[in-house]
């Protein structure tokens, strides 16, 4: 990738701790690997338990002066930092193509919402405001203070490789944290070269670390950021599974967390909608990024009376995706990420069929080979099939009928993950009451995209703890202090 970027010293391969540029002790590193090519990138090092402590240390040490800035004077370095994110555009969005997979215009879009995140908590770490709440006695003030978590973490997924490292880092910079954040395995290309422009835009040493490791070195630094006394919080992106399992390593500790998990989102087509609306949704909903989105629309009920018409806009549109490598125009769906996430739809699509889905079009590993896959569309969703149940993530539009609104609301409920639902329909006492019932954290009203950085991301149920973006995502970041004067 080296001849398509024009700043080379964003391409970053040494982890970034204390305002430096390190390699594991040990000198040890993995290998990161264009998933549409093949193409071995980079190496990165390999760290572990005493590299990532090394990186906790550094924000005990950075942490004390970062709190004592003023909120305008921490906001002016995120805004410098978003300004210098959007000049590098072309770059950020070259590095996260070549590691992740997605169309450029796509990684250019996802690189530019990452900066939407740190302008908005620039400003909003400016409205960081406490209370004087009325006194029960004449001579006593009861003061609320809002003061930093402190010294945090982050673990962040390899589908938006750039927008969930602002995500985490913007609000808790805002907020006066120090942060280490690990990134996935197979994109921490991206996470480095925002950290290089972090650096470039005044971020002070060991506010903002990076730590690096491999898929077997996770667990060993996930121990050190939920064992390490000085981490007050974790704030993890990821699976449900991992979820769970950082979330019980917190307890001991009793730290804070955030999660950001799994999602089985449904997506619900009523008699009334209007079908080209809706399968534009879907191509937002399922086929962005190759359907490696935790919103994805996992499961697609629809109405009897629109099943037919919907079904064939959907073919229609389904059969004219693009796919291809990233850096090729007009593509508009990547590689999956890896080898386990190919099995993995195959094994859904073969499930779905093994219980009476009928594979109308796709199906199949894509001729480019690799971990390409058709997109898909499978009439007949069972909900005893392994799609009903968990997020397949990849290109599979995975649907079913339904007669009422009450069977659409019982059927989109029947999921232990509760992150969003599409809602798509024109009765607005119908849409009202279905998305009132519907158990998720975010509803999408005839719109295939929810995410924003005003508003409040997150989910209920298993798919999550906490939000992120808009005014609420700043108080994860943020501890109440109620301060009782007396003696007045
Ligand atoms: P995905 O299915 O999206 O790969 P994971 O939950 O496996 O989701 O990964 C999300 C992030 O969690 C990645 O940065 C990964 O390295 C990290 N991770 C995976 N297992 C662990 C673990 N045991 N402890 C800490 N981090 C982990």
């Amino acid at each position: 990738i080296t001849s398509r970027i024009s700043d080379r010293s964003l391409l970053r391969s040494d982890a970034f701790v204390d305002g430096e540029w390190v390699g594991a002790e040990n000198g040890a590193r993995f290998p990161v690997h264009d998933p549409g090519t093949g193409e071995l990138l980079a190496e990165v090092p390999r760290f572990g338990r005493t590299e990532t402590a090394r990186a906790v240390d550094a924000a005990r040490r950075a942490l004390p002066g970062w709190r004592r800035r003023t909120a305008i004077d921490r906001s002016g370095i995120l805004r410098r930092w978003a300004e210098l994110i959007r000049s590098h555009v072309d770059d950020l969005a070259t590095v996260l193509t070549a590691e992740q997979g997605k169309p450029f215009p796509e990684a250019r879009g996802e690189v530019l919402y990452s900066a939407a995140f740190l302008d908005w908590f620039a400003e909003e770490g400016r409205r960081v405001y406490g209370d004087v709440i009325p006194s029960h006695s004449p001579t006593e003030r009861i003061l609320v203070w809002k003061q930093s978590v402190g010294v945090v973490a982050g673990i962040t997924p390899w589908n938006l490789p750039a927008a969930m490292i602002t995500r985490k880092a913007a609000p808790a910079l805002a907020a006066g944290c120090a942060l280490v954040l690990k990134p996935a395995e197979q994109t921490p290309l991206t996470a480095l070269a925002l950290a290089e422009l972090g650096r470039r835009a005044g971020v002070p040493p060991g506010v903002l670390n990076i730590v690096t490791g491999s898929a077997q070195d996770a667990p060993e630094i996930g121990r050190e950021l939920t064992g390490n006394p000085v981490v007050r919080k974790l704030s993890f992106t990821g699976s449900t599974e991992v979820g769970r399992l950082l979330m019980r390593q917190c307890a001991d500790g009793i730290k804070k967390v955030s999660l950001e998990l799994g999602g089985n989102a449904a997506f619900v087509v009523f008699d009334d909608a209007d079908p080209e609306l809706a399968v534009e949704g879907i191509f937002s909903a399922k086929y962005r990024n190759a359907g490696q989105i935790c919103t994805a629309a996992n499961r697609i009920l629809v109405q009897e009376g629109i099943r037919e018409r919907f079904t064939e806009a959907l073919l229609r549109r389904t059969e004219a995706v693009r796919v291809g490598t990233g850096f090729t125009e007009g593509v508009e769906m990547g590689p999956l990420i890896d080898g386990p996430g190919l099995d993995k739809v195959q094994r859904h699509v073969a499930d779905l069929v093994d219980r009476g889905g009928r594979v109308l079009t796709g199906g199949r590993p894509h001729e480019l080979g690799g971990t390409f896959f058709q997109p898909t569309v499978v009439d007949g969703l069972s909900d005893e099939s392994l799609a009903w149940r968990e997020e397949t993530f990849g290109p599979v539009a995975a649907i079913r009928s339904f007669g009422t609104e009450e069977e659409a609301i019982a059927l989109a409920n029947d999921s232990e993950y509760g992150l969003v639902a599409y809602l798509y329909g024109h009765n607005l006492g119908q849409i009202w009451r279905t998305a009132e019932a519907i158990e998720t954290g975010m509803i999408a009203v005839n719109t295939g995209r929810v995410s924003g950085e005003q508003a409040p991301f997150g989910g209920i149920k298993q798919s999550g703890i906490g939000r992120e973006g808009s005014k609420y995502g700043l108080d994860e970041w943020l501890e109440l202090k109620y301060v009782n004067l007396a003696g007045l």
